[in-house]
């Protein structure tokens, strides 16, 4: 009797390497501008990644005072330091060492994200997630998530995967909404590698997926013979094709791993405000200066 084996998994190669842009946001908060917005549409629905690691307290001790958003979700993880969250639908809170917060702006909010230490290290990434036009002008929500309730899992290899959002293997992320259908389906992985070791995460096709080396060097593995080296520091974006990104890291090497349902709708941005047109965008001006942002 004649068996017919499974086609080996396709793997998703790497596409385009991206060093980022050094720069200063809030009040001179040093930080690396990773995703930006020359990638909105290749990486939809992600729309900015801000990456910022100092022990300089000149670097990040002015935080960011108020500021508004409208139209999209921000999250963020911190690696390293302590920042204060406070806004004006009334939420407010401590994001630590590990933990993760999840803001929906929806039709708008004014926050501050402030440093709560005078010294150490503060590090970690702020990511922009786009919100369908659906939803843009839904209620403000947010959420923090503390390190201990993100679950790890720790593979055969020795890779240990804390999951953020989505879900690796039977694992899913701490990441968790009902307050309405989640289009975008996020997946954020924040995969460390304890010993040299290889990963595999399956991917839809119909996902954009990109990763960030923030310890160490990874490489895609792209075919048994054939890989591509992602440094520190740098982003890699995956080519859609393929059914599974495959990685491999030395001990010590420490990779996020992002992927999301693109929305394919129109994108328009101004500053902290992004929407689907000019005129929207031109509401959302005149609904801040005339103080609707506040409850
Ligand atoms: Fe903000």
């Amino acid at each position: 009797m004649t068996t017919i084996t499974t086609p080996a998994l396709i793997n998703r190669r790497l596409e385009q390497l991206i060093e980022g842009r050094a720069t200063r946001d809030g009040d001179g908060v040093k930080l690396t501008r990773v995703l930006t917005s020359d990638l909105h549409q290749r990486l939809d629905p992600f729309l900015m990644l801000d990456q910022f690691g100092s022990d300089d307290p000149k670097d990040y001790g002015g935080g960011f005072p108020d500021h508004p958003h409208r139209g999209f979700e921000t999250i963020t993880y911190m690696i390293a330091g302590r920042m204060r969250h406070q806004d004006s639908a009334g939420h407010h809170g401590l994001l630590q060492n590990g933990g993760v917060q999840w803001m929906t702006a929806g039709k708008g909010v004014i926050h501050s994200e402030m440093p709560e230490q005078e010294a150490g290290v503060m590090e970690g990434f702020q990511l922009w997630l786009n919100l369908p036009a659906k939803d843009k002008m839904c209620a403000p929500w947010y959420r923090d998530i503390q390190s201990e309730e993100i679950p790890e899992v720790m593979t055969a290899q020795g890779v240990c995967v804390r999951v953020i959002s989505g879900a690796y293997q039977n694992t899913s992320g701490a990441m968790k909404r009902s307050h309405h259908d989640y289009p975008t389906d996020t997946l954020y992985l924040d995969i460390h590698f304890e010993q040299d070791a290889q990963f595999e995460q399956m991917l839809n096709p119909q996902y954009n997926a990109f990763i960030y080396t923030y310890r160490g060097a990874a490489e895609v593995i792209e075919s048994p013979k054939q890989s591509q080296a992602v440094t520190l520091h740098r982003m890699g974006i995956l080519h859609n094709e393929g059914q599974q990104v495959q990685l491999r890291g030395k001990a010590g090497t420490r990779v996020l791993l992002i992927a999301g349902r693109p929305l394919h709708e129109p994108i328009a941005q101004y500053g902290p405000f992004v929407m689907n047109t000019r005129a929207e965008l031109m509401q959302a001006v005149e609904d801040f200066n005339n103080g609707l942002f506040t409850p």
